[in-house]
């Protein structure tokens, strides 16, 4: 049994899933990407409060984070749902995950979000992202014995909301995430797209020359 963020840094690195195993410290969720969550309860309150909206911790400016707000509750029909969920922060034991689920929705068929701190691509989600939110959708259909056709990913510091389905590439993803979970009993190689491991907090202990020090050495 995986932790949905386990599968979601297999499908990131392996071998950072392998050091983060290994690491005795328990993962402490910064204040910051706390913060940037709780934004995601409090939809409502933000489009409507100007002072608010100007103290809360954006990405953007505060007319593009209400300008893409209004956007998706003008045409998203689950944004009801999305500002006013049938429960929160639900933990869901599926047959190869578990973990936390930020937002259950009561949509017509089952359905939840998860909220991402971080910057959304240009369009979808990034894919260990969408691997961690099929996770969440599995572990969800198994405890109802229902299918789950779309969940929801958030960015809300950016006011950024996507549908994303439940669909075959997606579901082949995830399956190939917790193949590699299951399998790792060493250090895993290295991963070649080394811009990920400029955000990597076990670039030192892996041997990799973040792009910060390269510039330090003058690479
Ligand atoms: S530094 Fe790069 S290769 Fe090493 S664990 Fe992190 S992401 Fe993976």
């Amino acid at each position: 049994m995986h932790g949905f963020r386990a599968v979601e840094t297999a499908a990131y690195c392996p071998r950072k899933l392998y050091y983060r195993r290994q690491s005795p410290d328990e993962i402490v969720i910064p204040d910051e990407v706390e913060q940037r969550r709780e934004l995601a309860f409090r939809y409502e309150q933000l489009l409507a409060d100007e002072e608010l909206v100007a103290e809360a911790p954006l990405e953007v400016t505060p007319t593009q984070f209400r300008s893409r707000l209004g956007c998706v509750k003008a045409r998203m029909p689950e944004w009801e749902q999305l500002i006013d969920p049938a429960d929160r922060d639900t933990y869901l034991r599926g047959r190869e995950c578990h973990g936390i689920a930020h937002k259950l929705l009561d949509t017509a068929e089952p359905s939840l979000s998860l909220v991402f701190a971080g910057e959304p691509p240009e369009t979808g989600v990034w894919k260990p992202q969408s691997v961690k939110l099929i996770a969440a959708a599995k572990a969800l259909s198994w405890e109802l014995n229902q299918e789950v056709p779309f969940v929801f990913a958030e960015y809300p510091a950016y006011g950024v909301i996507r549908r994303v389905p439940v669909d075959a590439r997606r579901t082949a993803d995830y399956r190939e995430a917790v193949r590699t979970a299951d399998s790792i009993d060493g250090p895993p190689a290295r991963i070649t797209n080394r811009s990920k491991c400029n955000h990597c907090e076990f670039a030192g202990q892996c041997g990799v020359k973040t792009r910060s020090v390269r510039s330090l050495l003058g690479d």
